[in-house]
């Protein structure tokens, strides 16, 4: 079979896909169909975090498959209630966290913009930044700080101002009663690993207390450990008023969570919000695993495996000062940042069995698996190297 002619054929061409079919993964590894074995750097976007088909959960996903997979959130469903336990004792506490459970990153941000805007007037506006990204259905494209992604629907929703990522004055210049809301990814992913500093999430915080804004922070894909602490918000120290979850939550099922301080909770009531298969019992019961591999013992190894990944890449720019221009990260969320086209350069890494990504046409990003090891790093390093030498 041809799948790229039987995929042109058959599906809208929203994908630019890289020529490989993968057929089998287990941990670090994933294997095409002609079984040559491929060490993951990506993820599936950040998604498999704890290793592909992690054996303790997937042994959950059986247990719960072989027992109920859907009812309806028309009646309780205690792996909903386990895991809304285990994500508000890690974060704001028991007392003080309520969530809304769905399917997807975009959902989870569609449902932090939808409170928001309650939580606003009338023509309310939101603040979101440049270079970020929120998501593809219409509310979380327009929020999205990108032209590429909004060209053709600004008007279908309105209600989105764009400050300058990391520049406190843009925000403040934007702020006026209709503000309701500020929503910002800490560590933005697509936008190329750029790094919110502290100082700026800080006067952030203290911006949104003066002016009665909720602050968003978008996890989605800096969340779950990738920073080395299981929250962004922990890393930086600065609590903001929603959180929203989504790819790695349940290493690989779809959910999405929305998680909202307690004071916030009464904007939605009975009727306000909904989804048929939001918080998915098998999706919850793998996220619950999922949640309670992400112990101290693992993000500490995040933390000291990030310090020598950024140590190589830095090593990486002084070799190649024309090739790199920047190398940054934090935790296990690193990308270098090209001189030239990164598409080339990512190619070449899968001929030799080696898959990264390639954001903003220039960013190599590294999203690897928490499972990975030094040696692992080393391979990639020199790998990298021995291409760049070539160029
Ligand atoms: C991936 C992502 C989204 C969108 O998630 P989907 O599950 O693709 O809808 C939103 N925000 C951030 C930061 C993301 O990385």
């Amino acid at each position: 079979m041809n799948w790229e002619k039987a995929e042109q054929k058959n599906l809208l061409h929203t994908y630019k896909r890289q020529p490989v079919v993968f057929v089998k993964g287990k941990g670090k590894y994933l294997w095409d169909v002609a079984g040559k074995k491929y060490i993951d750097f990506f993820c599936g976007i950040s998604v498999t975090n704890l290793g592909h088909v992690n054996p303790a959960i997937a042994k959950v996903i059986k247990s719960q498959a072989g027992k109920l997979i859907h009812c309806s959130n028309h009646y309780y469903m205690p792996e909903q209630i386990k895991l809304a336990e285990a994500l508000a004792s890690r974060s704001f506490g028991k007392n003080n966290t309520k969530m809304f459970l769905s399917n997807s990153g975009a959902e989870a941000n569609e449902c932090a913009i939808k409170l928001a805007f309650k939580y606003g007037t009338e023509n309310s506006e939101i603040i979101s930044f440049t270079d970020s990204f929120h998501g593809r259905t219409l509310a979380t494209l327009i929020a999205t700080g990108q032209e590429k992604f909004r060209k053709g629907y600004e008007h279908v929703v309105n209600g989105f101002r764009y400050a300058e990522f990391n520049n406190i004055e843009s925000v403040k210049k934007l702020i006026n009663n209709k503000t309701c809301a500020v929503i910002i990814e800490p560590v933005q992913g697509e936008g190329g690993i750029n790094i919110a500093g502290k100082q700026f999430l800080m006067e952030l915080r203290q911006l949104c207390d003066e002016h009665k804004l909720l602050l968003i922070f978008d996890e989605i894909q800096c969340g779950m450990g990738r920073t080395g602490e299981l929250f962004a918000y922990q890393y930086y120290g600065v609590e903001p008023d929603i959180i929203t979850m989504a790819k790695s939550i349940a290493n690989g099922l779809p959910l999405g969570v929305t998680l909202v301080k307690g004071k916030y909770a009464c904007l939605f009531n009975y009727g306000d919000h909904g989804s048929t298969f939001g918080g998915n019992i098998v999706s919850c019961a793998a996220a619950v695993k999922t949640l309670s591999l992400l112990d101290k013992k693992m993000l500490n190894k995040i933390k000291s495996l990030g310090a020598y990944f950024i140590e190589k890449l830095n090593e990486l720019k002084l070799q190649y000062p024309k090739i790199i221009k920047e190398s940054r990260g934090v935790g296990l969320m690193c990308a270098i940042e090209l001189a030239v086209p990164g598409d080339p350069v990512l190619k070449k890494c899968l001929k030799k069995g080696i898959i990264i990504n390639c954001t903003q046409e220039k960013i190599l990003r590294f999203l690897p698996p928490f499972v990975i090891e030094k040696q692992d790093i080393d391979i990639l390093i020199n790998t990298l190297s021995g291409i760049f030498k070539n160029m």
